[in-house]
């Protein structure tokens, strides 16, 4: 006879987790699918913060004009007006809610004073000691889903929603022991994003052919595909992310917040070219335009003393230390008295408080410590906007724009949160926020 239960979460990243132990601890029997051998999915690679407006620790560093309105109009600004209104609403008032559930769980986050792209006021939080998001994020997460005892599957791979009279009536799953059928009353997609899959990037932007991808291998869009079969109306799709700052030849990432915490970035001439903190499309679109279309990160020794982030892209060979400007220009290829020349600049305005090129908004250190801290970059595929279309109660809809009875979804899978470009810092904000939505919302569904 085919297994049981309540629910069945389809993903272990941190949309899929926050959305199982939600549903848990309302009383649900859950069992979460993962397809991979490892749980955590593109959410174990989230490098920068979390964004949430108005937590207790923004406000406790000196922050006490954010607010969910200001938050939400710097989102749509950045996603080109093209969010949907109210999952965004949804997103901006309960993001700090979301923060402070995690905290409650042990994490160890602190609100951060720096400013990612596109944002108008300090609200990024992460571990306090500069180190990526992720990790902590999935730590606390898979240590509270392994108190709640639940039950986890890795190698499990979902293949198919089973419907019955209109609802969902469970999955088929693909186990290391051949398919299986579980039968469940509800089912929560929360299997990220296509950013891996090159083909189904290449379907919707032909023009991003060939790009590396900072995703992990399970981010190929099964989720997509799977709620297609049983109706589900998709928005967005076509919104796929660049980062402009990516390692070309492993598709490594370089953190956003080592622009938000006070790096520049050159081209091969050795000149700045765009305004560092405007977002990832602007740069990215900006650093294609330049010779090769790759540019050079700078950061300096004030912030690799104080950022783990660094030291550890430094170590694993992704950063390059020049112990002078001049060597920055040697590593670069560039003439060295042109690279000096874009320091002076920048050094006179930093001490100007004023960037007459290009108008950055904030110069949080004069980058003037030796040694320096190099990396070439280049843009590849970060994040997929668009998905399975969704309600703010993280049902997900049909095309006649209907809850599709127990269906559920939430992350990176959904489209309609970030619009036509997410904001650095807001994905975790995200799959945070609308894993708990999912899990309330399939646990008052299934009765509990
Ligand atoms: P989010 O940030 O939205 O939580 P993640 O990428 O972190 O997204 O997590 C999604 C997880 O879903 C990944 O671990 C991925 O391997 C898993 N996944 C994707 N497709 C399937 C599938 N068909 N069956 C089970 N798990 C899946």
């Amino acid at each position: 006879a085919a297994e049981s239960a309540d629910i069945v979460v389809v993903g272990s990243g941190g949309a899929g987790l926050s959305s199982a132990i939600t549903a848990t601890e309302r009383g649900a029997k859950v069992i979460v699918l993962e397809k991979m051998a490892y749980f955590g999915g593109n959410s174990n690679r989230s490098e920068g913060g979390m964004n949430a407006a108005g937590t207790k620790q923004q406000i406790a560093d000196g922050v006490t004009d954010d607010s969910p309105a200001i938050f939400y109009a710097d989102t749509m600004k950045g996603g080109h007006n093209l969010n949907n209104p109210a999952l965004l609403k949804t997103l901006t008032e309960n993001a700090a809610g979301a923060e402070e559930w995690l905290l409650s769980l042990g994490a160890k986050f602190c609100h951060r004073m720096g400013r990612g792209g596109g944002q108008t006021k300090a609200r990024g939080h992460g571990p306090c000691d500069g180190s990526p998001v992720g990790i902590e994020l999935m730590r606390v997460l898979g240590e509270r889903a392994d108190k709640d005892h639940i039950d986890m599957r890795l190698n499990n791979r979902v293949t198919k929603i089973i419907m019955k009279n209109g609802k969902v009536a469970g999955v088929e799953v693909q186990t290391p022991k051949g398919k299986e059928v579980i039968n469940a009353k509800a089912v929560v997609l929360a299997t990220g994003g296509f950013g891996a899959n090159h083909k189904m990037v290449e379907k919707y932007r032909p023009e991003l052919k060939g790009f590396s991808t900072t995703n992990h291998p399970g981010a190929t869009g099964d989720g997509i595909v799977l709620a297609q079969q049983v109706g589900a109306s998709l928005t967005d799709i076509e919104q796929i992310q660049i980062h402009p700052t990516v390692i070309k030849r492993n598709g490594a990432l370089i953190s956003e917040s080592m622009r938000a915490r006070g790096g520049f970035l050159l081209n091969k001439n050795g000149k700045r070219f765009t305004n560092e903190l405007l977002t990832r499309d602007v740069v990215s679109a900006n650093e294609l335009k330049q010779p090769g279309g790759i540019a050079y990160l700078v950061v300096d020794d004030s912030i690799y003393k104080k950022n783990k982030m660094l030291r550890s892209y430094v170590s694993e060979g992704l950063m390059k230390k020049c112990d002078t400007v001049a060597d920055v220009a040697k590593m670069i290829g560039a003439d060295p008295k042109v690279v000096q020349a874009s320091f002076d600049q920048y050094w006179k305005a930093y001490d100007n408080k004023k960037d007459d090129l290009f108008g950055r908004p904030e110069m949080v250190i004069r980058l003037d410590k030796a040694p320096f801290y190099v990396a070439e970059v280049t843009p590849g595929i970060h994040h997929t906007m668009g998905g399975v279309t969704i309600d703010p109660k993280a049902e997900v809809l049909n095309k006649q724009k209907k809850p599709i009875p127990g269906l559920f979804a939430a992350g990176e899978v959904t489209g309609g949160v970030h619009g036509g470009n997410r904001i650095g810092g807001n994905a975790v904000a995200d799959i945070v926020t609308f894993g708990r939505i999912s899990g309330n919302s399939a646990a008052s569904y299934v009765g509990k």
